[in-house]
């Protein structure tokens, strides 16, 4: 239950690909939470003893929603010393203790709860230390606080020695291993599952590791049989042309960062058949790689193995956004958030990057974030719309974030489920802004 009211005279930005944009709206919501009514001003009647709030000069669109967030750290780059190969252990052990478990789901609540001060209003996790991300899911979903719809994967799903493992990952080595780890995740409440197809950047020991194939078809093919069975989407880290070929003929639903892609590989997007809904999509993550190939090593702390293998995947990555405009396969939106350099209020800053580093429009960018995560996670009758009948999840904004992404730093309303947050504050992390404030500058952004 939430007190009724509505947003009189807004200007509406739906969040269509088009980019449209509709001026004199009245949006009610009821106290279910749901959008009740919207339409012009004149064609709306706001029922009486509902809170009016005065919308006019201001932009409304739908509540954002991040589909690649981890939340086990809040984005500040980790001091060296636990980079080192053998401080791996002691931090994977402090986090998998009775103490480090506190500390995660206490982390898990604050960083929510900054994505949704920041306009995300739906996230989706990929890959937690443990299921501190569901106990959080839960109690948000229990009501015991205001927070954003939250799918929340536990552990990724990776082979003996591949990425995330063993810090954040259920290992297994077969197609029954691995079934048994997704059945193991649902018993504890998952409501997304995570694979690792591919290496990834971070953990890379050699150059070349990232993107290099992991887990077989077979393998991919048991989790995704199982995860679908249950209705559940499934995500894969995946960042070359072999190992996203090989998760999409498995039926992955969300290819996670992406490569540039070959034709095979296209027709699998757009027409999967053992996929949950027909069609595959990608979500690239830029905020995760830019920053790291285009700024200076010192500052970013990571090594030149890191560094040579962001290099190599930031291309990938943009040019599978390339293809994918090309070809019209779904693109969603992601931040990897709490990897270094991607804090949870800076949303914003990844549909900024794609369109000035990956070439989306303005609306594209807004659309992926908004209708497409929705139809992706298959939440499009429950969000990503501002239309009757879904949950009022909202962002209120003094400027066109067609024309400026950044007036998601100062909302003056984020509504989830129909509760209203006035002009939401959050931590900001000033040098790290200014770092990715510089790359706006960058040479080959538009
Ligand atoms: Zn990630």
């Amino acid at each position: 239950m939430s007190a009724p009211f509505a947003l009189v005279e807004a200007t509406v930005v739906t969040g269509d690909s088009a980019g449209t944009v509709v001026p004199g709206m009245t949006i009610v919501v009821d106290d279910d939470g749901r959008i009740g009514q919207v339409g012009s001003t004149a064609a709306v009647t706001v029922p009486s003893g509902y809170r009016r709030i005065e919308a006019s000069g201001l932009f409304v669109v739908p509540g954002l929603i991040n589909a690649h967030a981890h939340l086990f750290a809040d984005g500040k780059p980790l001091p060296p010393i636990l980079l080192k190969e053998s401080a791996e252990s002691l931090v994977s052990a402090f986090m998998h203790s009775p103490a480090g478990g506190w500390m995660l789901k206490r982390r898990t609540r604050t960083n929510v709860l900054t994505q949704l001060h920041s306009g995300v209003t739906t996230l989706r996790s990929v890959g937690d230390v443990g299921y501190e991300v569901v106990a959080v899911a839960n109690e948000i979903a229990a009501g015991k606080y205001v927070g954003p719809r939250v799918l929340a994967s536990g552990p990724l799903m990776a082979i003996t020695g591949g990425h995330g493992a063993p810090q954040i990952a259920l290992i297994s080595d077969s197609p029954w291993d691995a079934r048994r780890n997704v059945r193991r995740s649902l018993r504890k409440g998952v409501t997304a599952i995570k694979i690792a197809a591919t290496g990834g950047v971070t953990d890379a020991r050699v150059v070349g590791e990232a993107g290099r194939p992991q887990m077989t078809e077979e393998e991919m093919t048991a989790i995704c049989e199982e995860a679908h069975n249950a209705g559940i989407v499934v995500a894969a880290h995946a960042q070359s042309q072999a190992g996203i070929t090989a998760a999409l003929r498995a039926g992955v639903d969300t290819i996670e960062h992406g490569s540039s892609m070959s034709d095979e590989m296209t027709s699998l997007f757009k027409d999967n058949p053992r996929s949950l809904h027909g069609t595959s999509a990608l979500i690239p993550t830029l905020q995760a790689c830019l920053p790291l190939v285009k700024l200076d090593p010192r500052i970013t702390g990571i090594n030149a193995i890191a560094r040579a293998n962001a290099e190599m995947i930031g291309e990938e990555m943009l040019q599978g956004i390339r293809d994918a405009l090309a070809n019209d396969i779904a693109i969603g939106m992601g931040t990897d958030s709490a990897l270094t350099h991607v804090t949870h209020y800076n949303t914003w800053r990844e549909l900024d990057m794609l369109v000035r580093f990956g070439g989306l429009t303005p609306a594209q960018a807004l659309h992926a974030a908004t209708q497409s995560n929705a139809r992706i996670l298959g939440l499009d009758t429950v969000t990503g719309s501002i239309r009757t009948g879904l949950a009022a999840d909202l962002v209120v904004l003094d400027e066109n974030p067609l024309t400026s992404f950044r007036t998601f730093t100062a909302p003056r309303y984020v509504v989830v489920g129909g509760a209203v947050l006035e002009a939401p504050a959050v931590t900001r992390f000033a040098e790290i802004d200014e770092r990715l404030d510089s790359l706006e500058n960058d040479p080959s952004a538009r």
